[in-house]
């Protein structure tokens, strides 16, 4: 167990958990938890901090309704934290991007729960009925690596270049990155080649894509989410944050014409939150411009009255994080423990990489 798992326990033990989670502290601030993907097959073995087993899942729902917290959509949970008016244990639901799996996996859940969501939609892989490219790079590549093939030659670099661990998966998948940019290729020529270096390592590449894994929602399974429970809001088109306002404003604006299209034209689309937890206080003013209200990071805290609501703080939850921490999390508890001011994601399916570090920028 880790130090700050003993302390926990500790604390725990003598009542110091229980009194967190029923002060007046804890009663106003919202906890907004951040899901990515919820396993179809092996992925949270592949990526144990963007994928969570469904079991795990479960655990985390049951021990909301075992701890008496009052899950409020994201909507009603930053209007009534602004307002002063939060119930006690309050907590929103947050799943980024929008894939299949939440449909598969999350939505069953979240019904037999009776527990509303937010899922921030990112929808250039929405209507492209492709996977998203750069993270089933990375999945194939591990679920090759037992094939110790060179596959230097596909990649247009010299050899060899093999999959055999995670340092020459990350180096072979910025191999396939640098030679898509190189050749100019669009999404099914990127496809395509992934198709061929799936081959080389031994992958069945057209079952993972008939299995969808890996795949954000179609257009259909968006259109039919129940309203009543799930929420659909901002995550911009392509998973990109530029730093133009143009071509910011453009890709915010084009994600809301398509949320519109598929959840009515009416729908109050004030939710953003950033891809792979890239934020930079310019966006601040641009986001308002389009309608923003309340913006999420990945920086893990509880949210509190005085925070920026275009810097609104949530814990990605992964299964690295332990049922005695998570439980901690909720309480308030962890808030209070001493943390390293800056980490690293690596929990967006789409970030090209291992995903940013999280700084405060021009803020
Ligand atoms: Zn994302």
């Amino acid at each position: 167990m880790r130090p700050k798992e003993l302390i926990i326990k500790a604390a725990k033990a003598v009542g110091a958990l229980s009194l967190v989670r029923d002060s007046r502290w804890r009663h106003e601030r919202l906890m907004i938890l951040c899901y990515h993907g919820v396993a179809v097959d092996d992925e949270h073995e592949w990526s144990p901090t963007l994928y969570i087993s469904q079991d795990q899942l479960r655990r985390r729902l049951n021990a909301l309704r075992q701890g008496g917290y009052n899950v409020l959509s994201l909507n009603e949970g930053t209007r009534r934290l602004y307002d002063g008016t939060l119930p006690p244990r309050s907590v929103a639901l947050t799943f980024d991007d929008g894939a299949v799996d939440f449909e598969r996996r999350a939505l069953p859940l979240l019904r037999e729960f009776d527990m509303p969501a937010t899922v921030y939609l990112t929808t250039y892989y929405c209507q492209k009925r492709l996977p998203v490219i750069n993270t089933m790079t990375r999945y194939v590549l591990w679920k090759g690596r037992k094939s110790g093939v060179d596959i230097a030659p596909l990649l247009g670099t010299s050899g060899p270049l093999r999959n055999e661990d995670a340092g020459a998966q990350f180096k072979a998948f910025e191999a396939f990155v640098a030679h898509t940019r190189a050749l100019e290729m669009d999404a099914d020529d990127k496809d395509a080649l992934l198709g061929r270096v799936a081959e080389r390592v031994g992958v069945d590449y057209a079952a993972i894509k008939s299995r969808e894994l890996l795949y954000i929602m179609a257009p259909e399974s968006v259109r039919n989410l129940p309203r009543d429970l799930i929420d659909v809001q901002l995550h911009t088109h392509r998973h990109r944050t530029p730093r133009d306002r143009y071509l910011f404003q453009r890709d915010v604006r084009d994600n809301i014409a398509v949320i519109r299209e598929l959840c009515g034209a009416d729908t109050t689309l004030e939710q953003f939150c950033y891809p792979s937890g890239d934020y930079d206080g310019d966006f601040f003013p641009w986001l308002r411009e389009c309608g923003v209200q309340y913006s999420t990071t990945c920086l893990p805290g509880l949210a509190h009255r005085g925070a920026d609501p275009m810097l609104l703080p949530r814990l990605v939850d992964t299964m690295n994080i332990s049922d005695l921490t998570f439980e901690a999390w909720l309480t308030g508890f962890a808030e209070l423990l001493p943390r390293r001011r800056e980490f690293r994601i690596d929990t967006d399916r789409l970030a090209p990489t291992q995903g940013p570090m999280p700084g405060a920028r021009n803020i």
